[in-house]
């Protein structure tokens, strides 16, 4: 008898392809910064929770995806017309316990748990189906990221982990499964729940069709939750009696007991221990058409994967049941594809609110901006929604995190696409470094730059210009394009070296000695010097003043007060624009002192101290200004000591 391979090698290669992508997802980062790699992107799982919270609360949250939910689709759509495919072929816990159960087994460590304990541990991960949609939904947040043990070891258990759970379902899923063949597949895996609740595909129908039935024709109040209790409630009964699968599915395994020679390699071979040796068809809800069963078989034309109006004719070198073995390897790589190209295509909003009334939004003006790097979550797609819900004229707002785009609804007869425009954009201010003391007339320049829009691309161009010397400050302005006031030292940089810098193409910067990148795309449309500024002006303009009164200062006339200076170049610090009202603060420590005030002039700032005549000597508030330590008052009532960083 020639040797017969065990396992069905299309399989095999899907699996191996699925590993090696995740390998390259794990060490893309290492050569590409500006890379991140997002593990959960195409979870299936996560792409039903996603698209049960969008179908009940008309919202994608941040971590959830399009691609999710075509990937959960197509899932859906697999199982219920082929086998729980997904489970088989991609997924890489599947894979995983598979091979250490197969490892167990070799070293005769495998237990197989059989009867009442079988059926009781199958209800658990029906109840973490439930748990599992139940959070997600009710938080616009994926729960599974809190105890997957996939993401938990590919995302180095990120915040989203929570690690007791995680712990657990590592614990279930490596020592269970090296045990008991495929336990986390068949005992916790709430995806392994929801394909075996499709797998009966009637049942799921059937459920889901009255539901729709009661609610949208009736319009009968009943909640989602009640549907998700009902399926699951089913999934767990039908599976735990062990009814035999009944639906769509145009594939099946059968055995043909003439030329069967029990000699049970099929048995040995099935990872989810069926005993296929015994059965005319396999109709288990366990079986998930890896097919392997079929590639141990030594009998030719005895066991085989045959499909509803797709049987290969088979020959006498070619016997009918290898030659289907591709069959459900093409059909999942296609349903994944599938999904991939649907999700390029169609695009779930985050968030979709509109409030103007049905003529209204009949006739709206439609403005869209993509690149919008601080559209990046629910929460800031909420921000962005009620902040444009103030402007008058405006009647909806759809948010797209996926390609950071937002869709804003507005009333033609109210506003313009420009005034859309200028109330999306918002300006900003940055201080890179103190002009110099000999400096009294600031450069500047103003740039009208391409592609560069919201707050992140400021801060990418901003983190730029704080690596380069010569750069004080930058602000933005709307304009089409954005316009970009640039304040410069001409003795350390030059206009063409800054319309270089906007131009580059990456910025790297390091946080706690980690090392972060990302792409720009900026491009300068036109540059040019303005007029010099008097350094008063620079400071005034980009600098909040720092000014208040204190200690009863109004009950005191005017003869009984006077005005001392001390100049304060350090004032302009970038490092340090929060130190000055510290100092304030340390000053009115003081009885004697009464208000303080910064000044922009043309040497750089100074202080205006105001004082009691009589109740504080010049010497007591130079000692008070250079105290080692600053004495602070904060706002919630309780006192902090900093280190004093000035000299006066
Ligand atoms: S019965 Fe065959 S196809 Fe089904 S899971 Fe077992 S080995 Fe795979
Ligand atoms: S491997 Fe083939 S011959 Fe052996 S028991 Fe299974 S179906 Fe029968």
């Amino acid at each position: 008898m020639a040797k017969r391979t065990k396992l069905n090698p299309y399989r095999v290669a899907v699996q191996v392809a699925i590993l090696l992508s995740l390998v390259y997802l794990l060490v893309r980062p290492y050569f590409d910064r500006t890379y991140t790699a997002d593990f959960e992107a195409y979870c299936p799982f996560g792409g039903l929770q996603a698209f049960s919270s969008f179908l009940a609360n008309n919202s994608l949250a941040c971590s959830m995806t399009t691609t999710q939910i075509f990937m959960g689709l197509a899932l859906l759509v697999g199982v219920i017309f082929m086998a729980k495919l997904f489970c088989s072929y991609i997924c890489p816990i599947g894979t995983f316990t598979e091979w250490l159960g197969r490892k167990g087994r070799k070293l005769k460590m495998n237990i197989d748990i059989k009867g009442l304990p079988d059926r009781l541990l199958r209800v658990f991960k029906y109840a973490l189906l439930f748990v599992t949609f139940y959070f997600s939904v009710t938080s616009s947040e994926l729960f599974c990221k809190t105890f997957d043990p996939y993401y938990a070891i590919f995302s180095g258990f990120s915040n989203d982990v929570v690690v007791s759970y995680a712990v657990l379902a590592l614990l279930f899923t490596i020592p269970g499964s090296f045990f008991i063949r495929q336990f986390w597949c068949k005992y916790a895996c709430p995806l392994g729940a929801a394909s075996n609740i499709f797998a009966y595909s009637f049942v799921f129908i059937g459920i889901t069709g009255v539901y729709v039935l009661l609610t949208v024709v009736f319009n009968l109040p009943i909640g989602w939750i009640w549907l998700l209790a009902a399926l699951s409630i089913a999934g767990m009964l039908l599976e735990t009696f062990k009814v035999r699968t009944f639906g769509l599915s145009v594939f099946r395994i059968n055995r043909n007991a003439d030329t069967c020679t029990s000699c049970t390699l099929c048995d040995k071979a099935c990872p989810m221990s069926l005993k296929v040796s015994s059965l005319s068809k396999v109709a288990d809800v366990d079986c998930h058409l890896c097919g392997d069963c079929v590639a141990a078989c030594p009998e030719k034309n005895t066991l085989k994967l045959t499909s509803l109006g797709f049987n290969s004719k088979g020959n006498e070198t070619e016997p009918a049941k290898r030659s289907l073995l591709w069959l459900p390897a093409a059909a999942i790589v296609v349903l994944t594809i599938g999904g991939l190209a649907f999700a390029e295509k169609i695009h779930i909003p985050t968030i979709s609110m509109k409030w103007g009334n049905e003529a209204q939004m009949a006739d709206a003006g439609v403005y869209e901006q993509s690149g919008l790097t601080s559209i990046k979550c629910f929460g800031s797609s909420m921000s962005f929604a009620n902040h444009m819900k103030e402007m008058n004229g405006v009647l909806g707002v759809e948010t797209f995190v996926g390609d950071r785009t937002v869709r804003v609804y507005y009333d033609k007869a109210v506003n313009t696409a420009e005034d859309i425009k200028s109330a999306i954009f918002t300006p900003v201010k940055r201080l890179y470094a103190s002009p110099p003391a000999e400096l009294r007339n600031i450069a500047v320049c103003e740039a009208a730059i391409d592609r560069f829009f919201d707050p992140n691309d400021a801060e990418l161009l901003s983190t730029r210009f704080s690596q380069n010397k010569g750069i004080l400050g930058m602000q933005t302005l709307f304009g089409e394009p954005v316009h970009t006031i640039i304040y410069y030292d001409p003795k350390l940089i030059t206009l063409e070296k800054i319309s270089q810098l906007i131009e580059e193409k990456k910025v790297v910067w390091t946080i706690d000695g980690e090392e972060f990148a990302a792409n720009t795309a900026f491009e300068v449309a036109s540059i040019a010097a303005v007029a010099n500024m008097p350094m008063s002006e620079y400071l005034t303009r980009m600098y909040e003043p720092v000014s208040m009164t204190f200690n009863s200062f109004e009950t005191f006339t005017p003869d009984k007060l006077e005005v001392i200076e001390y100049p304060f170049a350090d004032a302009s610090d970038p490092a340090l624009t929060d130190m000055p009202w510290y100092l304030l603060s340390h000053v009115s420590n003081n009885r004697g002192v009464v208000g303080f005030e910064t000044i922009a002039t043309d040497e750089g700032f100074i202080i205006q101290l105001t004082i009691v005549k009589g109740k504080v000597s010049s010497e007591e508030l130079t000692k008070l200004l250079n105290a080692d330590n600053l004495n602070v008052h904060l706002s919630d009532g309780t006192t902090q000591v900093l280190e004093n960083p000035y000299s006066f």
